[in-house]
């Protein structure tokens, strides 16, 4: 039968703010179950590709699809609902809430925070929603958060605050899972624990992945295949191993 397409593709991303090209020409798709790394030095378009395919900043030329489908343009809301979660650079968790409230928000928000009240009568006005509770219970016992879901999120070290996010991304049961900088601020051992996750969420719940990362030694850890940006266009792609040593990409690394 017909090979399925593919879980994302992206054709001739462009996306402009005022005069400013961030992004152009950007190519890539990733397949069912892949890890796809999206690497570039700070400014390089990495978000604005993310934002575009998850609807916050439309593309102003190219086109994006899902699962064959064509989502340009689609807003983030229906994008989320489309089977797509993300997860912030900088940590979008709300203080003064718990581990498990925070979790718990996933089942019902896929955007920014302000939509919080309207999330929160949700589930205070849904309360026998099990198919909610098991899913959040699951991912909580997944990702090893048992021991501190009734913690604030305020005082929890970074590394536990990036695996509440990525609870959070997972219990909207995604099957593309966009991650943007999971591992910034860990240490080896927190990287560690992240880079299982990722693998395993993969094995497991046959999620794909779009990987941006910083560490080098993730992308090539984890990665299938990878692509990498500067000043907004592309400037290598294929097997994390190659690209990496890829003289324009050390040039990008090492100059910028
Ligand atoms: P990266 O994620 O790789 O650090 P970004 O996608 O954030 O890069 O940024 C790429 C370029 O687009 C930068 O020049 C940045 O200033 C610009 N840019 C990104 N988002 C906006 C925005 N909302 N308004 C204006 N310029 C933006």
């Amino acid at each position: 039968h017909a090979k399925a397409p593919p879980v994302l593709e992206c054709r001739g991303i462009e996306r402009r703010f005022g005069g400013i090209v961030a992004v152009s020409g950007v190519d890539f798709s990733i397949h069912k179950g892949e890890i796809f790394g999206l690497v570039g030095p700070n400014g390089s378009g990495k978000t604005t590709v993310t934002n575009a395919i998850t609807g916050f900043y439309p593309p102003n030329k190219g086109s994006i699809c899902l699962d064959g489908k064509d989502i340009t343009g689609t807003a983030p809301h229906k994008v989320a609902k489309l089977g797509v979660a993300r997860t912030f650079q900088n940590l979008a968790l709300f203080n003064g809430m718990s581990v498990l409230e925070n979790i718990l928000l996933g089942r019902h928000i896929h955007m920014k925070p302000g939509v919080l009240p309207t999330a929160l009568y949700w589930w205070v006005a849904r309360p026998s929603e099990i198919r909610n509770r098991e899913v959040v219970e699951e991912v909580i016992e997944f990702l090893q958060l048992e021991s501190i879901r009734n913690e604030l999120v305020d005082g929890i070290p970074i590394g536990l605050k990036k695996r509440v996010e990525l609870a959070r991304a997972l219990v909207a049961e995604p099957h593309l899972l966009i991650l943007d900088e999971p591992m910034a601020g860990m240490n080896q051992e927190e990287k560690g624990y992240m880079a299982r996750f990722i693998l395993d969420a993969r094995a497991e719940r046959g999620i794909s992945v779009l990987l941006i990362e910083h560490h080098m030694d993730v992308i090539t850890g984890i990665c299938d295949r990878m692509l990498a940006l500067n000043y907004g266009e592309m400037i290598a792609s294929g097997i994390p191993k190659e690209v990496v040593k890829d003289p324009r990409v050390v040039e990008a690394y090492i100059g910028g």
